[in-house]
């Protein structure tokens, strides 16, 4: 009854974010509101997230990357929620390898995913693939670098200006972006540029790992002096050190502090010595690749 007061107090707000007891992971798990889309946050492995996806008209429930099934299965139980289709982003084993066993566990479980290589995987998508969670619409935008088929799942709930997420696996972190084992810089430029910045700015992004405070140390590195990186770090920190997750970001905040968003920025221009931001987006990731901390 009072949990069910809360909800509809916080509906009236704009969204709202509740926290479950921390379960020895690296990150408590949350739930975000936001319309009639719910996205409940479940760390896994070290660094990892998986997800669950709602639509609270029908309660039809969709996994991200569901790498410990049996944590997932238990969270989504909790909330009195049945997981019909997973959502894949991408081949990896900290990502699509628990679909073997989901799948053996939920009889007709539909399998999204852009890779062959995926396991368990029943319907394949390509760039602009659109499929239904209930009420949610679902896009699908193909994303290949990090690994040829990788796809980021691009999310609308009834109000489809403000009830926005994309769900964007190892191509797009906070304040940084996954290695090119399988890509060249064109191919992430055209990921995080051209696919994923034209969605709108305040689009929540919610990706496969928890590194923010790490790729900020590095976007520092690039921009000592932009606040909004500074800001970021700090908010960041404070977040992790009371275990909460530091997704969901946004596309529009993005521009401000992830130095992979900002290659045409004459900043970023500048700081790699390149004339395009294609070749800024090759020298970052280099650089990354062999940065360390000093702090
Ligand atoms: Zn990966």
């Amino acid at each position: 009854m009072l949990r069910a007061v809360y909800h509809q107090l916080a509906r009236s707000t704009a969204w709202y974010r509740y926290t479950t007891p921390w379960s020895g992971f690296h990150s408590t798990p949350q739930t975000i509101v936001k319309g009639n889309m719910k996205v409940k946050i479940i760390p896994a492995l070290d660094d990892n997230y998986m997800y669950l996806i709602t639509d609270e008209e029908t309660n039809i429930t969709a996994a991200v990357d569901p790498v410990q099934p049996d944590k997932l299965m238990e969270d989504a139980k909790k909330d009195g929620l049945e997981i019909s289709m997973v959502l894949t982003t991408h081949h990896h084993w900290d990502h699509a390898g628990g679909n073997k066993e989901i799948a053996g566990k939920i009889p007709k479980l539909t399998v999204y995913g852009g890779d062959d290589r995926i396991d368990a995987l029943t319907n394949k998508v390509e760039h602009g693939s659109q499929f239904k969670i209930g009420s949610l619409s679902v896009e699908c935008l193909f994303t290949p670098c990090h690994t040829k088929g990788h796809i980021c799942y691009f999310i609308k709930g009834k109000n489809e200006d403000e009830d926005l997420a994309v769900f964007t696996g190892d191509t797009l972190f906070v304040g940084g972006c996954g290695k090119f084992f399988e890509g060249e810089p064109e191919q992430m430029y055209n990921a995080l540029v051209k696919t994923l910045g034209v969605l709108p700015s305040n689009t929540k992004v919610y990706c496969g790992h928890e590194y923010t405070v790490s790729n900020l140390k590095y976007a520092l590195h690039v921009e000592p002096e932009n606040t909004n990186t500074v800001n970021k770090m700090e908010w960041a920190k404070e977040k992790r050190k009371a275990n909460v997750p530091t997704v969901p970001s946004t596309i529009g905040e993005e521009f401000k502090f992830n130095p992979f968003m900002r290659v045409e920025d004459e900043c970023i221009l500048k700081y790699s010595k390149c004339s395009s931001a294609v070749e800024a987006m090759g020298f970052l990731r280099s650089e990354k690749n062999n940065f360390k901390p000093k702090m």
